[in-house]
């Protein structure tokens, strides 16, 4: 029989505990199997493979906002479905999925991307079992490396299921917190209220400022909560991180003053810009973007690597996002120092829809297509690059090699 908690509810039995869906964390924002159950007005999260100490406990009490509310149920959902290796072919570009993310050999957290390109490999047969070789190109959506791509097999990669019917315990738990509080009168900010990373909070993109962006941004806005969330409280607390990405593949004739006001107008952050110079045989250029702050650092990320959009010239030149660096005091002390900051002050009221230079083309147009062709372009041109330059260090290396066995003391 299941023992009563202080609280006089039925504490479930490890036997009687069902796994059955999986949770987004608010710990670290990763995915992971549990099972719930409700003790009073509380709901008990407990965690497949964990003790009961890392178990979470809600209360009804802790939602501020509907919106709150609404995010919390969010965070549960069916569990993903690992596929075979005779599946591989449901992975396709754009298919949300659930990927391993491997911090040492040993730990590894899930966290959501969406498949952006997938390398077709001939599968082998092993003991007459068939073994997928085939290479996924990931764009995550949350996670450490949220913004970034990298390449997973499929034994690293779930799908993400349909919608499921809503567990009976969330809902009787959303159920208790609804009766507990009246959510039409409350709309707080979690800024104001001072909430740590471990509260519930709303989506940050919020406020009268930000109105005319929520929709572009309504598509990501749960892979940036959480970096909101996280940075938040390092921003408030007056610590800055200073953060570059370096851009590649621009056009030559772009000013650096465009590519702020550009960003300012889709994000609201306005960054330092440097437009590096080019080669005269260079058909395009590099341009640095400085930020001081991790929290403008992740919006222009998930703005720069929505998969759905594209940045480009006029002319249909796309931006490519080479690096992204956060913490790099010295290199971006050393990049003022050369040239001076095209830092502006946005004014309020000023007109927008001027800028000429630069554009965002929306997936599913034509533009976007050009684009995306001319970015694969770009990257296989700039591995080529990479791998002549790993060629070029060979052979210096090689030349430095011999002349100092030419300088080596001569033996009788
Ligand atoms: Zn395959």
């Amino acid at each position: 029989m299941s023992p009563n908690n202080e609280l006089g509810a039925v504490v479930p039995t490890a036997e009687e505990l069902n796994y059955t869906i999986e949770f987004r964390s608010y710990n670290d924002d990763a995915w992971y199997t549990v099972a719930v159950f409700i003790e009073g007005s509380t709901l008990r999260v407990k965690y497949l493979n964990f003790s009961d100490e890392n178990d979470d406990v809600f209360k009804s009490t802790d939602f501020k906002t509907l919106k709150e509310k609404n995010e919390f149920k969010g965070r549960f959902r069916q569990l993903s479905k690992q596929l075979q290796d005779n599946e591989c072919r449901k992975l396709v570009k754009g298919v949300k999925v659930c990927a391993s993310h491997s911090f040492t050999e040993t730990d590894f957290k899930f966290y959501d991307a969406v498949v952006d390109a997938v390398q077709v490999k001939e599968h082998s047969t092993e003991q007459e079992e068939e073994l997928c070789l085939c290479a996924f190109v990931l764009f995550w959506l949350h996670g450490p490396i949220a913004g970034n791509l990298t390449a997973a097999k499929i034994e690293n990669i779930c799908i993400v299921q349909p919608k499921m019917d809503d567990n009976p315990s969330v809902v009787s738990f959303l159920k208790i917190a609804s009766e507990s509080k009246d959510y039409t009168s409350s709309y707080s900010s979690p800024m104001s209220n001072g909430v740590s990373g471990r509260d519930m909070v709303a989506y940050c993109i919020e406020g009268s400022n930000n109105a005319h962006r929520l929709g572009f941004f309504e598509r990501l806005k749960k892979a940036i909560t959480c970096h909101d969330r996280r940075t938040e409280d390092t921003d408030l607390g007056g610590i800055k991180t200073p953060c570059m990405i370096l851009v590649g593949n621009l056009d030559r004739e772009l000013c650096s003053s465009t590519v702020t006001e550009f960003l300012h107008e889709h994000t609201s952050v306005s960054p330092n810009v440097f437009i590096f110079p080019s080669l005269s045989s260079e058909i395009y250029t590099r341009g640095a973007i400085l930020l001081d702050s991790e929290k403008d650092f992740q919006k222009l990320c998930v703005f720069l690597s929505n998969p759905n959009c594209m940045i480009t010239s006029s002319a249909g030149r796309p931006w490519v996002i080479i690096e992204k660096l956060v913490g790099l005091k010295k290199i971006k002390a050393s990049i003022r120092t050369l040239l001076p900051t095209s830092k502006i002050i946005v004014q309020k009221n000023r007109n927008s829809g001027t800028n000429n230079d630069l554009k965002v083309v929306r997936k599913g147009t034509k533009e976007f297509e050009i684009a995306s062709n001319l970015r694969d372009l770009f990257l296989a041109f700039s591995s080529h690059q990479e791998r002549l330059y790993k060629r070029l260090a060979l052979e210096e290396a090689k030349i430095y090699a011999a002349r100092s066995f030419l300088n080596l003391p001569n033996r009788i």
